[in-house]
This record gives structure tokens, C-alpha cells and sequence, in this order.
């Protein structure tokens, strides 16, 4: 039986920043994934966006991995010329009630170690934004965007530049527990293959839940029931009339950050995500949205021209938040929570995931107990 250090499963942003991290310790890193290439999934259908760190509570994973990941990925994008832009974002307020909750914002977000937000006058607003209709305004500075992409191409090319592997087209079927580590299970386009491994991580994204299942001595117990979340997205034809990201405060049930307006590196402007719970995975994007988008954009974006909205795509958020229930935090469960040695699980790696990537493969590579820190 052929034997790796680690067989990560999932090939999207987060499994392949851990296996980038993981090959600089281990000689031998397998990446595999069921679809043909890498990141066919979450990190191909998401906004793109290199969050602050502003919108979560002190002391939750998603706080302290968002503001550690996103310095970690500008230093990376700069080594690595992968494409960028920090250009910033204004969330907008539209009366007292919002003005409130901005200020708290700016609480929160000192609290997670984010100290750049500042007000935007109403003069400089209009100069910066002419279209943009607001009673009071947030910058956040340090909020960017990044070409996915090439982000991940860039970390398969680390990881192969380090003898790591990524294997596309094949699925994880079973993991069994062995004296020396583990015996996994794959199926590659029908054929079955049994490798050893030290390690295993389970990043499926949206099948993490169903992966943990296949691990055989993992107790159930451990195993969060995780939510298919589908947002949308529509673009916005012709010219932007934004030069920045615009964010109107975030939902009250903290499903998602509320219909907002993002730019990609070639200029292209799109709205949403918006939040829809459902049980099938189903991407496509029905026109019938567009009348709720138009009352969500029109709060801050008042001339907005309803025929140069069209469907774009959608993304699916696994998400560890029930419909109806409290937002809730990243799980990366390792030995200290499951007793399973040389086994990490990642659930509900929901937005911020992108910006938090490299400080997830950091968390997991401590968790394996690889090193203590960096
Ligand atoms: C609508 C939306 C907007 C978002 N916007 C942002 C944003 O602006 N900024 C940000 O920081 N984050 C954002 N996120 C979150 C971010 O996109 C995700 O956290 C991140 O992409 C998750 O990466 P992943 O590697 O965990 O999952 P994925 O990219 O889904 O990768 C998991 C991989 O596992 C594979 N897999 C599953 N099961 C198996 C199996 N049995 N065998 C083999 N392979 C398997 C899948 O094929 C898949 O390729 C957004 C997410 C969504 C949905």
C-alpha cells in the first residue's frame, strides 16, 4: 500500500492553503478532489473580498482567523504577484437606528484588533460616492479584494514545488483508524485505492459533514449538522457608478452581510449575496430575485436601473447556523475535542473563509501538534 504524510480532502481555498503549509513540513502531501480541477466549488462562487475582520465577536475563530488570515494574504498576494486591490469599503447607515449600530461596529471591530474604520462626512461621501445614498458612512480601509484564482493556482504551485500532489477526480470514500495513522479510501473514476497516511484533514466545504461520516471512529457525537445557505448574485451592466465596495448593515439574524455591491480586479459590478436555506444543490439564479435586489440596492443606490441587473451566480455557505438559530462560529476539530489523533475536521467554513485561509492552515497545522508556532 503506497503511503503519504497527509491526505487532505478538498481542493477549494481552504484545503489547498493547508496543504501549501502542510508541504513545508511534510514530504509527502496528498490534495485530492472528486470534481476535475481544484476550487470548482465555494471558492468559485463567493465575493472575492479580503474581509477586515469587523463583523464578528471577540474571541470567536472567525474574529481572530479573519484579521490574522487577511494579513497574511496581502503579504502573500504581494510575494506571489497574485492580483489585488485594497480598495476599501463604505457601509452605509440610512438613520439614527443603523448610525448606532455602526458605532458599535467600530467598538467591535477595535475589539477583534481592526482600529482603521472611520466616519466619512457627508461632504466627502458625495465626493467620493456620488451615487451613493446614505445618512452616515463607515470606511474600512483594509477591506480589498483578490483574484481567487490565481490565489489558489499559486498555492497548488507551492504545493507541488514542495513534492505535494493534488489529485483531481477522485473521491474520498472511507477512512479507516490504523496503529500508524490511517488507511483511506479512495475512488478514482471508478477505480478503488487504498493508501496510509499519518494525517488526514477533512476541508470538503459543503460535504464536510458527509466526509466526517465516512471516518470510521469518529464518534457522531462530534459531527455538526451542517446548513446549505445558497446566495446570489446579479451583475451590474456598463460603467460602475461605485469606485468601491458598498456594504448597507448586515442582516439582524446574522444569516448574511445584507445585499451588498462588490467590484472584481477587471472593474465588473455585481451585487448580492442574499440568504435562501435550502436542502438540494441547485446554482441556478432565478430572474424572479430581481425585484427584492432592487429594494435592497434602491436603500442605498436610489437610480439604480433595474435592466441592467442580470442573474450572475450563486454561491453555497455551509453553514453551522440552523434557520432561525444565533450565528455561529468556524469549527476545526481536532484530537483535543474528537480523540481521533492525526485527524482534523473543518465545519461551517462559511465566509470569512477565503480571507482566513492561510490562518486556518496555521490553526491546523498547530493542531496536528507539526509545530507550536510561527
Ligand atoms: C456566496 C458566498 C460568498 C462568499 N464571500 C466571501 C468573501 O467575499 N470573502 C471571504 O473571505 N469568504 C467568502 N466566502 C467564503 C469562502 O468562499 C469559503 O469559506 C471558502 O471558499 C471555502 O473553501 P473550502 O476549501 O472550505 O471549500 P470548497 O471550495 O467548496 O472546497 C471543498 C472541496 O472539497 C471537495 N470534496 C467534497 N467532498 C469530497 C469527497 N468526498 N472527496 C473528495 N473531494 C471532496 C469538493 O469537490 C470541493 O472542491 C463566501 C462564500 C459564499 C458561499
Amino acid at each position: 500500500m503506497e503511503h503519504v504524510d497527509v491526505v487532505v480532502i478538498g481542493a477549494g481555498v481552504v484545503g489547498l492553503a493547508i496543504a501549501a503549509r502542510l508541504s513545508k513540513h511534510l514530504s509527502n502531501v496528498l490534495v485530492i478532489d472528486k470534481n476535475a480541477g481544484f476550487g470548482e466549488e465555494i471558492s468559485s462562487r463567493n465575493s472575492e473580498v479580503i474581509h477586515a475582520g469587523i463583523y464578528y465577536p471577540k474571541g470567536s475563530l472567525k474574529a481572530e482567523l479573519c484579521v490574522a488570515g487577511k494579513q497574511a494574504l496581502y503579504e502573500y498576494c504581494q510575494q506571489r504577484h497574485i492580483p489585488y486591490n485594497n480598495i476599501g469599503k463604505l457601509i452605509v447607515a440610512q438613520n439614527a437606528e443603523e448610525e448606532t449600530y455602526l458605532q458599535e461596529m467600530i467598538e467591535k471591530a477595535a475589539a477583534n484588533g481592526v482600529d482603521d474604520l472611520g466616519w466619512v462626512s457627508a461632504k466627502k461621501m458625495r465626493a467620493m460616492e456620488p451615487n451613493l445614498s446614505a445618512s452616515a458612512a463607515l470606511l474600512s480601509p483594509s477591506t480589498g479584494i483578490v483574484d481567487v484564482h490565481s490565489y489558489m493556482r499559486s498555492l497548488l504551485a507551492e504545493i507541488e514545488q514542495n513534492n505535494g500532489k493534488f489529485v483531481a477526480r477522485t473521491e474520498l470514500e472511507r477512512v479507516e483508524c490504523s496503529d500508524s495513522g490511517f488507511v483511506v479510501t479512495l475512488n478514482c473514476e471508478d477505480e478503488q485505492l487504498k493508501i496510509s497516511s499519518k494525517y488526514v484533514i477533512n476541508s470538503a466545504g459543503l460535504y464536510c459533514e458527509q466526509v466526517a461520516k465516512r471516518i470510521e471512529g469518529l464518534s457522531e457525537q462530534f459531527i455538526p449538522t451542517v446548513h446549505w445557505c445558497r446566495g446570489h448574485y446579479f451583475t451590474y451592466a456598463g460603467k460602475s457608478p461605485f469606485q468601491q465596495l458598498i456594504y448597507p448593515v448586515p442582516e439582524k439574524n446574522g444569516v448574511g452581510l445584507g445585499i451588498h455591491c462588490t467590484l472584481d480586479l477587471g472593474g465588473q459590478l455585481k451585487f448580492g449575496p442574499d440568504t435562501q436555506y435550502i436542502d438540494v444543490l441547485e446554482y441556478a439564479v432565478s430572474l424572479g430575485l430581481r425585484d427584492t435586489f432592487i429594494q435592497a440596492i434602491k436603500r442605498y443606490f436610489p437610480n439604480v436601473d433595474a435592466e441592467k441587473l442580470q442573474p450572475a451566480y450563486s454561491g453555497i455557505r455551509p453553514k453551522l447556523q440552523a434557520p432561525g438559530a444565533a450565528a455561529e462560529d468556524f469549527c476545526v476539530q481536532g484530537q483535543d475535542v474528537h480523540g481521533v489523533q492525526g485527524l482534523v475536521n473543518l465545519y461551517g467554513i462559511e465566509s470569512p473563509g477565503l480571507t482566513s485561509s492561510l490562518a486556518i492552515a496555521q490553526r491546523v497545522v498547530q493542531q496536528l501538534g507539526i509545530e507550536v508556532s510561527v
